[in-house]
């Protein structure tokens, strides 16, 4: 099954930091996918900015190369990757500067989709939104696409909040969460709304627990001293990992309307409970198979900041009270794998005299690798000999099934850009849930810091800290083996 293109209206984008990291590996590639696709319009320009003073055509040239990087040669097309790059324009542009502005502002046009990027440090955002402002560059139509972090704690997040607020108001910020424009992560949203099969038993009665993991094996290397500033708690529990949890935990929204599906997932953060010390296990990673530790790479000998994070975490609501949410994620795992596994109650009575008992319903929807779903269900093995029963998996990759080549289909980026341009925030977090998500990890991590928790090691390539086989143990429960 191909994915269908519905092109977009004809649009200027200007990717402020258009020269760093995230523009070469995903936002410049991803346009050049859209525009292959035939979602946009010829017409389109994107306009990169940045500190760098180079000309268009410098630019055009240093983006050749992502593009043979970040790319599937199946879908490097010289023709089309040429007609990509006529569409991009260059200016050099400080976000704390006043040159070039008056050339972005003769360059924009009036009477298309304007969309500004801000894909350079959350320090410059209120500069960027400041000079747009002043420089008549923004209007009460045009969009702003915000990057992560959004803050460190909630006063941060707050302050970005109003900065972006003096110029622009809710309806034109477009704060990104990459994990929301994940196709699986949408398709738990499809699951849960578009099917009768699981709603009814979507609840405590039914469900016992819920694991949401997301796994790394690379390490902190080259990056070491900025996560050394932000850990798992903020740099994967705070947003990604909490808006999995969202689409898990909320209510069906009357519609699949942006401020609809918001409302719902702020509601269950608002409805998370605090989290004690004992219902957390934070690590960091100890040197082993030839790579260092968590302490070399953050070059910071006194280092408490966790590269893994185990927690178990309540929703005090009528939906879910009683049924655990145990998250964890951590660098130089065993396995680069990432799911969400609901495992539902065993029925309240067998019928069967099985020796093995009647084991659980799980529901496994896997992010990575081979994005899809699984339900385990119990089946009579097969043959003679009386009534044994058998686990077994109802297995569904997207990929087989929706017909092969997933690499037609937009990643995250691509799609979220997209929707920028569609004028669709449904798959981007509102200026409250952000807040109200930091307003639930600050005591947590003013916890550690008052009390100065100090990570336990583990090994590379484990599953994290022993500590966090108990969090589950004690509860008579047990962590997923995920294997890549
Ligand atoms: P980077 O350091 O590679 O690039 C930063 C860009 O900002 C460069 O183009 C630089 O020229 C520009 N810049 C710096 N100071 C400027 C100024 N005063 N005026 C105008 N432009 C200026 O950073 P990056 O990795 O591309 O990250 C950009 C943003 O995206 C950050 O907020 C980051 O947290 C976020 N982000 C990045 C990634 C990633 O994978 N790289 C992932 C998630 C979020």
């Amino acid at each position: 099954m191909v994915s269908r293109v519905i092109p977009v209206e004809t649009f200027d984008l200007v990717i402020f930091g258009a020269t760093g990291d995230l523009a070469h590996r995903k936002i410049l590639p991803g346009l050049y996918r859209r525009f292959l696709a035939g979602q946009i319009p010829a017409e389109s320009r994107t306009i990169g900015a940045a500190r760098s003073v180079i000309t268009s055509e410098d630019f055009r040239t240093t983006i050749d190369e992502p593009i043979a990087e970040f790319v599937p040669k199946s879908r490097q097309d010289p023709a089309a990757i040429a007609q990509f790059l006529a569409q991009l324009h260059y200016i050099p542009i400080d976000a704390k500067g006043e040159g070039g502005w008056p050339a972005l502002r003769d360059l924009v046009r009036p009477n298309v989709v304007k969309a500004f990027y801000f894909s350079v440090a959350p320090s410059l955002f209120g500069d960027l939104a400041e000079r747009l402002h002043q420089h008549g560059i923004a209007d009460a139509t045009c969009r702003i696409v915000v990057e992560k972090p959004f803050g460190r704690d909630l006063a941060s997040a707050h302050a970005l909040n109003q900065s972006l607020a003096a110029h622009f108001s809710e309806q034109q910020i477009y704060r990104i969460d990459h994990y929301l424009g994940k196709e699986t992560v949408q398709n738990l949203m499809a699951v849960r709304f578009a099917n009768i099969l699981f709603e009814p038993i979507w609840k405590a009665q039914y469900i016992d627990h819920v694991q949401i993991t997301v796994g790394e094996t690379v390490g902190v290397e080259g990056r070491g001293a900025y996560y050394d500033t932000s850990g798992a708690m903020r740099d994967m529990v705070q947003n990604h990992m909490m808006q999995l949890l969202c689409l898990i935990a909320m209510e069906p929204p009357y519609h699949f309307d942006p401020n609809a599906v918001r409302d719902e997932k702020l509601k269950v953060i608002r409805a998370l409970d605090p989290v004690e010390p004992k219902d957390i296990v934070r690590g960091q990673y100890l040197a082993g198979g030839g790579q260092g530790s968590y302490i070399e790479h953050s070059e910071n000998p006194d280092s408490r900041t966790e590269s893994y994070i185990a927690m178990k975490v309540g929703i005090s609501n009528w939906r879910w009270k009683g049924t655990p949410f145990y998250l964890r994620t951590g660098k130089r795992l065993r396995s680069r794998a990432s799911e969400i596994a609901i495992t539902f109650k065993a029925p309240p009575h067998s019928i069967f005299d099985n020796p093995g008992g009647i084991h659980e319903n799980v529901l496994v929807i896997r992010l990575q690798p081979n994005e899809g779903m699984t339900l385990t269900v119990m089946i009579k093995e097969p043959g003679p000999g009386g009534m044994r029963l058998t686990e077994v998996p109802l297995d569904m990759s997207f990929a087989d099934a929706l017909g092969g080549d997933l690499a037609d289909v937009p990643d995250a980026y691509e799609r979220l850009i997209m929707d920028v341009i569609r004028g669709n925030q449904t798959l981007f977090m509102r200026g409250d849930e952000v807040e109200a998500a930091w307003a639930w990890t600050d005591p947590i991590i003013n916890g550690w810091e008052a009390r100065g928790d100090k990570p336990r090691g583990y090994q590379p390539g484990s599953n994290g800290p022993d500590d966090a086989l108990m969090l589950m143990h004690r509860d008579g429960r047990r962590w997923r083996e995920i294997k890549e």
